[in-house]
Parts: structure tokens; sequence; C-alpha cells
């Protein structure tokens, strides 16, 4: 099986250079999101908006899990 991505790009943030990993966008558990916005301006991409919960667009994330890492109530995760 290729693992490895269909698309993917090489942004440069601040000397950190993120790369799409695999296909596997970012997904949000409403339940758990407490809409404190911190993903959306982690995310390099711009594709986290805000609603009554954040909301992932699967078509722009390149899945570098920096909204994992940043999400303080751990309601995101790769799949
Ligand atoms: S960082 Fe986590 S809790 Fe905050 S808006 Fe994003 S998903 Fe919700
Ligand atoms: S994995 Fe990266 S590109 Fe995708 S939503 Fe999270 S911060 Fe944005």
């Amino acid at each position: 099986m290729d693992i490895w991505p269909i698309k993917w790009k090489l942004p440069d943030l601040d000397g950190l250079v993120v790369y799409r990993r695999m296909n596997m966008p970012a997904v949000i558990k409403g339940e758990d999101c407490t809409a404190c916005g911190i993903c959306v301006d982690a995310c390099p991409e711009g594709s986290i908006s805000m609603d009554d919960v954040a909301k992932v667009d699967p078509d722009t994330c390149i899945d570098c899990g920096l909204c994992v890492d940043e999400c303080p109530s751990s309601a995101i995760s790769m799949e």
C-alpha cells in the first residue's frame, strides 16, 4: 500500500519545515472542542474554521499535525 501522499507541499514556517506525511487529515471531535480557537491560529494552511466548534477542511489540510499538538482539549486526531 502506498502510504505517501497524493499531494504534498513544503511550507516554511519560520524555519520549521512541515510536510504532508500521509493522506490522514485532521479530524476534530466536536463534543470535546471548547471553541478556544487555538487550532485556527496554529494551522499553517488556514484549513480550520470556527463555527460552534472548530472544523477542518480535509481538502486543504496537509496533515502536518500542528493542530493536534496545540489543542488543549485533545479534541483533534489524525485519521
Ligand atoms: S484547539 Fe481544540 S478545543 Fe480549541 S478550538 Fe481547536 S479543536 Fe477546539
Ligand atoms: S493537520 Fe496541519 S494543515 Fe491539517 S488542520 Fe491541522 S494544522 Fe491545519
